[in-house]
């Protein structure tokens, strides 16, 4: 696994394009397996909640409800509006998962949403889901779709959605300055891009890349949950900034995440979680095995959970 992170290098590192295919099978196998086991413990979002900074001894229903908070504050950030006039009327969900935000996202401004992920048995029962709930083909304007497609190159035309949301998928994203660069592509003019994202803290100005022993930390996860090389936040902001875009806006969300992981870890050694790991197969298994290495590298100030959001010139 590349594991360059310095400046600029980090936004466009070079990966062959047979590490490239290599990676992409390994995200479609490694949800294909484990996407039924997380929906039947942790229901249809498949992100971090979003919790008081004090928050203590959360229940998994409390769970599910941070999920929800964790999409809200996320359009708040953006200050995307609920005015009938300037609400979202098209929407891309970029690595849709098993389509959370997709739906919800759709029903709560009455759009159009879009949903891509690498994963087959993902979009499949995306689909199933939205289909129970009247969203498939029923009302024309409320569409929710979903298709197994690239991030990096993606079947829409340019300038299609008003909303482009990408919620813990860019971390995935082998070239970020090519997973922007379509994110910018696909949006309308004056659209709303929202990057909600893992990434590695930012660097100082004498540091050309992580120490080693953090390195390390990211590579173990990185193997286990099929990930690229990271980047920082700053590394997304000078991004954008290249690109012209306006409004730039950034946030460290660690604190609000911390309850995550250790919650994910206690389901996963109940009863049911062991059974449904078993179940489901080695690449679940693996990348339950390295849970508690995102805890440390949120704890040693390694790994950032950042919002990065701005807007498309008219
Ligand atoms: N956004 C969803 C799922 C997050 S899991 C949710 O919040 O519930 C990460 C998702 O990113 C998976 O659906 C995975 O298939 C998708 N993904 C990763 N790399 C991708 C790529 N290159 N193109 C499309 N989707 C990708």
């Amino acid at each position: 696994m590349a594991s360059s992170t310095g400046g600029d290098v980090a936004v466009a590192a070079p990966v062959s394009e047979q590490q490239q295919q290599e990676l992409r099978k390994g995200i479609a196998e490694f949800y294909d397996e484990s996407s039924l086991m997380w929906e039947n413990i942790w229901g249809e979002h498949m992100h971090h909640g979003y919790y008081d900074t004090d928050a203590v001894d959360v229940q998994l229903s409390d769970h599910r409800s941070a999920q929800i908070r964790m999409v809200e504050q996320a359009l708040a950030f953006a200050n995307v509006l609920d005015d009938p006039e300037k609400k979202p009327k098209s929407i891309v969900d970029v690595g849709c998962g098993i389509g959370g935000s997709s739906r919800y996202l759709a029903k709560k401004y009455g759009a159009e949403c879009c949903g891509i992920t690498l994963s087959p048995v993902q979009a499949e029962r995306a689909q199933a889901l939205a289909d129970a709930q009247g969203l498939g083909d029923k009302v024309p304007s409320l569409i929710v779709s979903f298709q197994v497609a690239d991030a990096l190159n993606q079947p829409f035309p340019d300038g299609k959605f008003d909303l482009v949301w990408s919620m813990e998928s860019g971390e995935h994203m082998p070239d970020k300055l090519k997973f922007v660069g379509e994110l910018v592509r696909v949006a309308a003019p004056g659209a709303t891009i929202i990057i909600v994202t893992w990434c590695h803290r930012d660097l100082s100005s004498d540091e050309k890349s992580l120490r080693p022993e953090e390195q390390k930390i990211l590579d173990k996860i990185c193997s286990s949950f099929y990930l690229p090389a990271w980047c920082s936040t700053a590394d997304y902001v000078k991004l954008l900034e290249s690109l012209s875009l306006q409004d730039i806006e950034s946030a460290d969300w660690s604190g609000n995440v911390a309850p995550f992981w250790p919650a994910v870890i206690k389901t996963a050694l109940s009863w049911k979680g062991i059974t449904s790991l078993l179940r489901s197969g080695w690449k679940t298994i693996r990348g339950a095995m390295v849970m508690p290495l995102m805890i440390e590298g949120f704890k040693k100030d390694i790994i950032k959970f950042s919002i990065i959001t701005c807007r498309k010139p008219e």
